[in-house]
């Protein structure tokens, strides 16, 4: 019997043909030892059903026709767009093929994969199904299978970040054969997860809101930021490619830049960050993927680069890698390998080997995939690495997830932080390990950000990211009131210091200057209601070391020689942002290194 589902979020319909996951491998046949044996326990008739997933409940509709699963609709979802479109595609299509539920999770969505699932029972229970039914028969394998194991291009990518897909379009584009390894089951990385927004000096926005900017500024700004060990000749390269790097954005993948929005971050002198649409990382990989898909670049996803291959005169040749079927496969690179594997913030061990402060105490905004393997990679074959011992806590995040927290952006427009005590602490605009180490030695390691109306106007950020405002309430991490006494009761905080701290900020901006922390930027109100208080905590956001590279991405090694055939690019490198990456310096450098590497490796 022909099947189909179809896929609909809040925002988009997709309506994904039976077939599609095929393209990338052979699909195991799937295997179930007692066959289809609930065609018979499972009522005709449109069933749904609800399942927690990672940001909220997932609701779907299971219709059954001739006592067979015929189609699956998700209605409603707010789990991470791509990371979970993967995740539903596989095990809708698994569960159409199988008829089964007893299926295996998708890499790197486990959350939203188990939601999915859940959801499913709770739609076929309506429809007869119980949970002996659902254990039956072996568990569904989703995983695609090569046919080939020995596979030759032009250039082999490792990574689907950001930096990994500027470099995949660029060497397409120039001609070459390329295939990026992803071993998550879809592309993204942190880049997704990100804001996405990119300091550019010298933008139409800067122009619009009056901002005077210059390369030799944003490079001032960002060597400070760093305490000027950075390495200023890749800096420089960030810097002047970044305009460039954006029209490029713009005009060439069609990504959307808000245009009437600029964010000045932590240790910027000017506001100088464009805000994608949605200020979600999603424009940017949604956009480079399509793009990816449109030139042909050719995406293994689930294979993950375990070993670079190098020939006896210690050039690099391939990657070998393993997928999730098990086999290993031989990728061979005629012209290079372009390593855009992420930093190690999501590996502990790691973390702790390189700086034993960082350890377990901290959470991680990282997705599971940044487990610093293209450090490791090129360590073995004797590349150098540099600033490792440097990793960075983001000062505002969920205390009880460390997912980062983009509603408390609201900071950069104006709100102010306070401890349990009701007493400010730090200046919101300082860098992120200031604030990071200054919450972390108050009360609890927490923090309260406040803010009324005035800041709220400036980027509505309750409404922009109000899914993630959904979860912040829900575990009661942030309050929404009328009155300012009603936040402070609401946490337990000391009232009569708390409403005298927003009286003498009010004072301040009142005469234009911070007299306590000497704030940046624009000062605003907190005086107009409601309010809003919002508890948060440092979590692990980026590393800032890793492989050493020249000014044309190349792999140095320890003796400052190139590697031949080794590129590589984005938060796998190191030395850019020296001990501290400033907010919106991640984006500009993926993308502009990331292309420079896609360039040179086909010159
Ligand atoms: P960047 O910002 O530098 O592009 P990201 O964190 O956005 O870095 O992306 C890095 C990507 O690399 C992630 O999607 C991650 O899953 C992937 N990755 C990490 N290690 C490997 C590996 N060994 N093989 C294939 N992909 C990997």
């Amino acid at each position: 019997m022909k099947r189909s589902f179809k896929f609909i979020s809040l925002l988009l319909t997709l309506v994904i043909v039976l077939g599609t996951l095929t393209a990338c491998g052979k699909k195991e046949d799937y295997i179930n030892d007692e066959g289809s044996s609930n065609v018979e326990t499972y009522s005709d008739g449109v069933y749904q059903g609800i399942g927690s997933g990672n940001g909220g409940d997932i609701l779907l509709e299971v219709t059954i026709k001739d006592g067979e699963i015929s189609s699956i609709e998700v209605l409603d979802h707010k789990e991470t767009e791509i990371l979970s479109d993967a995740a539903f595609q596989k095990i809708i299509q698994g569960v159409l093929d199988s008829q089964s539920v007893n299926i295996d999770h998708v890499t790197g969505a486990t959350f939203s994969s188990a939601g999915i699932i859940l959801a499913l029972k709770d739609a076929l229970k309506k429809a007869g199904g119980n949970d002996e039914i659902f254990k039956k028969g072996e568990k569904i394998n989703l995983a695609d299978r090569e046919e080939e194991l020995n596979q030759t291009y032009d250039v082999i990518v490792i990574g689907g970040g950001g930096a990994g897909l500027s470099a995949a379009i660029e060497a397409k584009a120039a001609g070459a054969n390329v295939v990026l390894l992803e071993k998550m089951s879809s592309v993204g990385g942190n880049t997704l997860v990100s804001g996405g927004g990119l300091n550019v000096p010298g933008t139409e926005q800067q122009k619009k809101l009056g901002v005077e900017d210059s390369v030799d500024l944003f490079i001032e700004d960002t060597l400070n930021g760093g305490d000027n060990i950075n390495k200023k000749e890749l800096v420089r390269v960030i810097a002047e490619n970044a305009l460039p790097t954006t029209k490029w954005l713009i005009d060439e993948i069609k990504v959307e830049f808000m245009p009437d929005r600029l964010q000045q971050f932590g240790g910027h002198s000017v506001a100088r960050a464009l805000i994608p649409k949605n200020n979600q990382g999603t424009e940017l990989i949604k956009k480079l993927k399509n793009h990816g898909d449109d030139l042909g670049v050719i995406f293994k996803m689930e294979t993950k680069a375990e070993k670079l291959i190098m020939d006896e005169n210690n050039k690099v040749i391939g990657v070998m890698a393993t997928n999730s079927a098990g086999q290993e496969i031989t990728f061979n690179a005629n012209k290079g390998v372009i390593i855009a594997s992420g930093g190690f913030g999501a590996n502990l061990e790691m973390r702790k080997k390189y700086n034993p402060e960082k350890d377990e105490k901290y959470k991680t905004t990282d997705v599971a995939g940044t487990t610093g393997d293209g450090i490791t990679m090129v360590e073995d074959i004797g590349g150098d690495l540099i600033h490792m011992e440097h990793i960075q806590t983001y000062p505002t995040c969920n205390p009880k997830t460390g997912i980062i927290s983009y509603v408390a952006n609201s900071r950069f427009d104006g709100a102010v932080l306070l401890n349990q005590e009701g007493i400010r602490f730090v200046e919101e605009m300082d860098r992120r390990d200031v604030i990071s180490e200054a919450i972390l030695s108050q009360t609890n390691g927490e923090s309260y950000l406040v803010w009324g109306q005035e800041v709220e106007e400036v980027g509505h950020m309750t409404e922009v990211h109000k899914n993630e405002y959904d979860v912040f309430e829900k575990m009661d991490l942030i309050y929404k009131a009328d009155t300012l006494e009603e936040l402070a009761n609401h946490f337990d905080i000391d009232k009569v210091k708390f409403m005298e701290s927003i009286e003498k900020y009010n004072g301040y901006v009142d005469n234009g200057k911070d007299e306590e922390f000497n704030r940046r930027g624009s000062l605003k109100h907190i005086a107009k209601g409601p309010f809003y208080i919002q508890k948060v905590t440092p979590a692990i956001h980026h590393t800032m070391g890793g492989i050493v590279i020249n000014e044309d991405a190349r792999v140095l090694d320890k003796d400052g020689n190139i590697i031949q055939g080794l590129f590589a690019a984005g938060e796998v490198t190191g030395g850019i942002h020296g001990t501290n990456r400033l907010g919106g310096n991640a984006v500009t450098d993926v993308i502009v290194f990331g292309r420079i590497a896609g360039q040179k490796v086909v010159e």
